[in-house]
């Protein structure tokens, strides 16, 4: 079997007549995590869609583990370990991060039984070591909704990767999150990167520096336009002009 992941060739993704991807190569190795970053309308958001099969290509293949994704529909795809994590939390605020886990551990199953039964034993251990994982077997017990929006984050991560899934796609994580919150998820995600592989997509640029540990991806109009290292990411010129010099404009603003 191959040990690229994810390989992507010669992708364009067109709306009307405007490609928000053009002619875009990239591989992922199995086990990498990489972050990708670039300017607002890069197509960063349309590259996570193709992956997860919620867009298809104009032109070009995906292949995950070998497979071409192009058949595929959106489930099938997160089926076949394809995990995504949105922006915006998606858990059961009025239930405990025990519940919600216990939910995704099961989420083929009927919802009722894990609620009112106790989860056999293999299973709660899942739960116990999905809390142990994301640092919150102290709050284990408390409605969700008394979280931090950093904590219902991890949660949100727990529940993805109570789902065995083989590619975890991360999108903005640490949006809204105070300084320490932001450390300890990007803690949290290089931990994950030992059994999984992850693309994470990040604006903060000191968060990036955090878990860049592999290579870091610059996406610009719809292509790559650079992919290295961190610190080389961070002084190429063309990546200062394009990514960097606009956020400064942005903060300026
Ligand atoms: P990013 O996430 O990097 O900010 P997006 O992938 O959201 O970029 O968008 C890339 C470009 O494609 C943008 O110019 C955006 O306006 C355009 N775009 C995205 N989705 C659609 C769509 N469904 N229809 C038309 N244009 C789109
Ligand atoms: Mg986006």
């Amino acid at each position: 079997m191959s040990d690229k992941i994810l390989e992507i060739e010669h992708l364009t993704v067109s709306f009307g007549g405007f490609r928000a991807l053009n002619d875009l190569n990239f591989t992922l190795n199995q086990g990498e995590l990489r972050v990708i970053i670039g300017p607002n309308g890069a197509g960063k958001t349309t590259f996570l869609d193709i992956i997860t099969g919620k867009t298809k290509p104009t032109a070009g293949t995906v292949k995950f583990k070998g497979k071409n994704l192009r058949p595929y529909a959106e489930h099938q795809i997160a089926r076949m370990g394809v995990g995504r994590k949105f922006q915006t939390p998606r858990v059961y605020l009025n239930l405990t991060p025990r519940q919600n886990l216990a939910l995704a551990c099961n989420r083929n199953k009927n919802v009722f039984p894990t609620l009112l039964q106790k989860p056999p034993t293999p299973e709660r251990r899942t739960v116990a070591s999905l809390l142990e994982t994301i640092g919150l077997s102290p709050k284990a017990d408390l409605p969700a909704n008394l979280l931090s929006h950093g904590e219902k984050q991890w949660l949100e991560i727990g529940m993805l990767v109570a789902q065995s899934p083989d590619l975890l796609l991360v999108d903005e994580p640490v949006a809204g999150l105070t300084d320490e919150e932001t450390e300890r998820t990007g803690e949290l995600l290089v931990a994950l990167s030992e059994s999984h592989s992850i693309i994470v997509i990040e604006h903060d640029m000191e968060f990036v520096r955090q878990i860049a540990t592999d290579q870091v991806t610059v996406l610009h109009q719809g292509s790559v336009l650079c992919e290295g290292a961190f610190e080389s990411v961070q002084s190429d010129p063309r990546v200062i002009e394009v990514y960097l010099g606009q956020e400064e404009t942005e903060h300026a603003a």
